[in-house]
């Protein structure tokens, strides 16, 4: 038998360590500060090394662990979905400051909604708030939809497959992160040999959905309403122009980073 501490030091030389611990912590089944406050028990070393071998050949952890927390929820992940970052938190900060002084918003639309994380982050905030999940993806939908159970918001969500134009009606809140990416991009491996392509890629300049969305958030956003759209970094201008084209205001929320990362759109 090997002891934790031995095992995470020589973890820790063929992967990150922070990563080592997780996939530890996840394999013992204990939270990751009671593993370093306990490093003299022992492990099966093998079933580690398993764990340590699929990193090693660049299997985000979050697929290993098959989960990721996003704002106050743990959710499941597979790679039939986006692993949700902390980036995308931004717009359930606009959306909090947008409906602050209120009630709150009784309809919720998310586009492209993946593994939920939006939508279902949206309900828990507003306990009174009903919520629609849109997907070109069955497989996404089925992780969504299981997301939203563990969440306990499952009998005020709904979840349509269909692309930007499924949602029906109108609503108080829409979220949306599409994907963004320019196709001749270089991301990490782990991340494009990993996450679904659908997810991330967004044509030549990385704006092709946004100008799908464009015409359409108009007629989704009920008055008094607000939509808060996920952007890549460099993209501010160039999106605010496509949403302003339709009338729209735009304004730009930024990420912990200080990156403009979430277009704030009323009508
Ligand atoms: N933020 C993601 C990345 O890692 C992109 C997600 C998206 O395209 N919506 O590049």
């Amino acid at each position: 038998m090997v002891k934790a501490d031995a095992a995470l030091r020589a973890a820790a030389k063929r992967i990150d360590r922070l990563d080592a611990e997780v996939l530890l912590a996840h394999l013992v089944d204990v939270s990751r500060l009671k593993l370093l406050l306990w490093p003299w028990q022992t492990i099966d070393v093998d079933a580690f090394d398993r764990l340590v071998d699929r990193r090693a050949a660049g299997e985000p952890v979050a697929y290993i662990t098959g989960q990721r927390e996003f704002w106050s929820l743990v959710l499941r992940v597979t790679p039939d979905v986006l692993i949700p970052r902390p980036d995308s938190e931004t717009l359930i900060e606009a959306a909090l400051d947008h409906f602050a002084a209120t009630p709150g918003p009784a309809r919720v639309l998310d586009l492209g909604t993946g593994s939920g994380a939006l939508l279902l982050s949206a309900l828990t905030e507003w306990p009174a708030a009903r919520g629609v999940g849109v997907d070109t993806s069955d497989a996404a939908l089925r992780i969504a939809a299981e997301n939203a159970v563990t969440a306990g918001v499952d009998e005020r969500t709904t979840f349509v497959h269909g692309g930007w134009d499924a949602g029906e009606g109108v609503f108080d809140l829409v979220l949306c992160n599409p994907p963004y990416v320019a196709t001749g991009e270089t991301l990490p491996r782990d991340v494009v040999d990993w996450e679904p392509a659908a997810a991330l890629f967004a044509g030549a300049d990385g704006l092709d959905d946004y100008r799908v969305l464009a015409p359409l958030i108009a007629g989704y956003v009920a008055p008094g309403g607000v939509a808060c759209i996920e952007i890549g970094s460099t993209q501010a201008n160039a999106v605010t122009s496509l949403f302003a084209a339709h009338g729209l205001s735009v304004a730009l929320r930024h990420d912990l980073a200080g990156l403009p990362r979430c277009l704030v759109v009323t009508k």
